[in-house]
């Protein structure tokens, strides 16, 4: 008998990094390890930031922040501004967690 939880591939937030580049190249990538997922626009315009970049992220008008989770960085997952992370759509009771983002004309 198996006592332990199917818990599917082995998928985190590791091996991500920080999306901030001040020349938005390559060269001047942040090599540091993502540490916060940022909701820049009602776009669903996401993106990836280490602790000492999310505070200059703070500077700039943004949705939403939360910490780096298991299903962040996975596809087709679903922002949840109540619980302060990301869902995966088909994970339970996902349809009463997650909130609709806003349609701009
Ligand atoms: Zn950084
Ligand atoms: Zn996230």
């Amino acid at each position: 008998m198996n006592l332990f939880p199917p818990l599917g591939r082995d998928v985190n937030a590791r091996g991500q990094y920080c999306g901030h580049s001040p020349a938005d190249t390559p060269d001047t990538d942040c090599k540091n390890p993502a540490a916060w997922h940022i909701m820049w626009t009602t776009d669903a315009d996401t993106g990836l930031a280490c602790n000492q970049h999310l505070a200059q992220a703070r500077r700039f008008v943004f949705l939403d922040s939360h910490p780096i989770g298991p299903d962040c960085v996975m596809p087709g997952t679903h922002w949840d501004f109540d619980a302060k992370r990301c869902v995966v759509p088909d994970g339970p009771a996902v349809e009463t967690a997650v909130v609709e983002l806003p349609t701009t004309a």
